[in-house]
């Protein structure tokens, strides 16, 4: 039986060491060194993986909620600061926080107890669940030492920090088992879990590439590059390419196999029982053990599309969904065919697989993405204005010969997006900690409201910047400081910056009620005054935008 302790001080050995090469090597002979079933849990917690694909979510474990656990479990909740300024990660935050406790425990835990008070974690669910989490995992750091609480931070955030990447994982795996690399990458392609993988392998039954998959597991999505425009997806694919809507809803994965249909979501959770309908449209093709890859996008009773937020209730829905379901319908539009009949198509080229894809779908009545194979640059150009238009988020252009590549961001698929961005104001911000430890780093963004000049915010970001921006920013925010409090300091709204964001969501924690996803500051408009900042209305009016969209 392998101690966890053992695993968390390869994970520290693994972060002093330098060379890729040895880091494989170190995590592979590890891996070797272990059981099967040790082994197969070693490589998930590797890449902060606490538990087997498609159950990460319900363990439901915020950073906030273990760190709150382990001041608690010290008396140091007031302390965070200070101890959140000294330590590099979160990981190590908590291992400082673990070492303010009279006395160590001794290391008992093996790698199988503690991926075991995962699992049990993940199944408590239900009415009073999170108080029932929180003491499972308040028992569980009771009794590891203050290295082993590092690691189980870092593996529940899913932050290892270590530099083990799941390709180096995948040639960790690859040495543990004497096999070639690429052989491991394929099974993983074909699978997305690196624990079964390791299975697979030491089982010594290598499935074949296109066995039937009637045990229905998910494979990872495949991704999409992004391009510029329309003519820069030419130029990259060349002639053979057709041109897709991107929808702007969430990804699900299908298989309709002979014991029923199961709705995977891009994560590879499974998302079936949210989503009886969408099982009730693909049912028939359970005779042809089919697997699909679409978009799901919530819509109104007149079957206009909504705001990606109230699709994202939808998916999280396991209680009373056949209520929910009738308030907030949903429509699937898929794109994609994997499987067919028990056979894989990941191989045949999108032509084949869409001409596939579109007999079925007629004889079935299901819907298909719009789609176009432009004769000209012209056409495609205007088939993305249309798209745009038409309130789509902008276009996929996809290489008539492209193979499916599970999980991989290759150039058979490009996708063309709307540029949104925004002139906004910075009005206050967070010292950083960690690597950002001495500046300020995490940006309160505000709109101009022209209506009474007050500036109201709508988002917060710390990413897009480089270290010199970092700290030209935070001498220049300190100069405009007009007050400080539990380390976020407030400044006079000077500051203008060119925000990139994904879309305008409702957010109850705002005063005007919304906030910008996944914004990212693009650059410093030191050409622009606060006053000519963009507005709250336009923010409003990009809302707005988002739900008036045409099927
Ligand atoms: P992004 O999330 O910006 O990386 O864009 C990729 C996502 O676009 C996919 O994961 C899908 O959820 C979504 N999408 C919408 N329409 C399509 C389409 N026609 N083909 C592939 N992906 C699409």
């Amino acid at each position: 039986m392998a101690s966890f302790l053992a695993f968390a001080e390869l994970c520290q050995a693994l972060s002093q060491t330098q060379s890729r090469l040895q880091m494989a090597e170190l995590a592979g002979e590890f891996l070797a060194s272990l059981s099967l079933d040790e082994a197969e849990i070693a490589a998930r917690f590797m890449i902060g993986r606490a538990t087997a694909q498609g159950e990460e979510s319900k363990l439901n474990l915020s950073g906030r909620a273990v760190w709150k656990i382990a001041a608690e479990m010290t008396d140091t909740i007031d302390q965070g600061e200070e101890i959140f300024a000294a330590a590099t990660d979160f990981g190590e935050a908590i291992e400082i926080v673990m070492r303010q406790r009279e006395s160590e425990p001794a290391a008992t835990l093996t790698i199988a107890q503690v991926e075991h008070c995962f699992a049990e974690i993940a199944a408590i669910e239900g009415r009073g669940s999170r108080p029932r989490k929180l003491a499972e995992l308040r028992d569980l750091l009771a009794v590891t030492t203050s290295l082993e609480a590092k690691y189980i931070a870092k593996i529940l955030i899913r932050e290892m920090r270590h530099g083990v990447s799941e390709g180096m994982l995948l040639e960790a795996i690859a040495k543990m088992a004497s096999r070639p690399v690429a052989e491991v990458r394929r099974l993983h392609m074909l699978d997305g879990d690196p624990g079964r993988v390791v299975r697979i392998l030491r089982g010594g039954s290598v499935p074949a590439p296109r066995q039937d998959r009637t045990i229905v597991r998910p494979l990872k999505p495949m991704l999409a590059y992004p391009a510029q425009n329309v003519a820069v997806a030419f130029d990259m694919i060349g002639p053979r390419i057709a041109l897709e809507h991107k929808l702007d809803g969430a990804r699900v994965q299908i298989h309709c196999t002979r014991d029923g249909v199961r709705v995977f979501s891009r994560q590879l959770n499974e998302i079936t029982p949210s989503l009886p309908e969408i099982v009730a449209l693909t049912a028939p093709l359970c005779e042809r053990a089919a697997i699909f890859d679409g978009e799901v996008i919530a819509v109104d009773s007149a079957g206009s599309p909504l705001a990606f937020q109230e699709l994202m209730r939808r998916f999280r829905r396991i209680r009373e969904v056949e209520r929910l379901a009738i308030e907030q319908p949903i429509k699937l539009f898929l794109f994609d065919i994997i499987g067919i009949d028990g056979e894989m198509l990941i191989d045949r080229p999108y032509a084949q697989r869409h001409g596939t894809l579109a007999e079925l779908a007629a004889h079935n009545g299901l819907q298909l993405v719009g789609s176009l194979i432009p004769n000209t640059l012209h056409q495609g150009e205007r088939f993305f204005e249309d798209a745009i238009n038409a309130g789509h988020e902008g276009v996929m252009a996809k290489s008539l010969d492209s193979a499916y590549t599970p999980g991989v961001r290759g150039r058979g698929w490009l996708k063309i997006k709307r540029a949104k961005t925004l002139d906004l104001v910075i009005v206050a911000a967070e010292w950083g900690y960690g690597r950002r430890h001495g500046w300020l780093s995490n940006y309160h963004l505000a709109a101009r409201d022209d209506r009474d000049g007050r500036f109201a915010e709508v988002g917060k970001t710390f990413k897009g910047l480089t270290d010199d921006q970092f700290r030209d920013l935070t001498d220049r925010l300190q100069i405009l400081k007009t007050s400080e409090e539990h380390g976020i300091v407030t400044v006079r709204p000077e500051l203008v910056v060119e925000v990139a964001y994904s879309d305008v969501q409702r957010s109850p924690q705002y005063a005007d009620g919304m906030a910008l996803r996944f914004a990212r500051i693009l650059r410093l408009r030191d050409d622009k005054s606060a006053s000519e900042a963009d507005t709250i209305r336009t923010v409003a009016r990009e809302f707005e935008h988002q739900l008036v969209r045409p099927a």
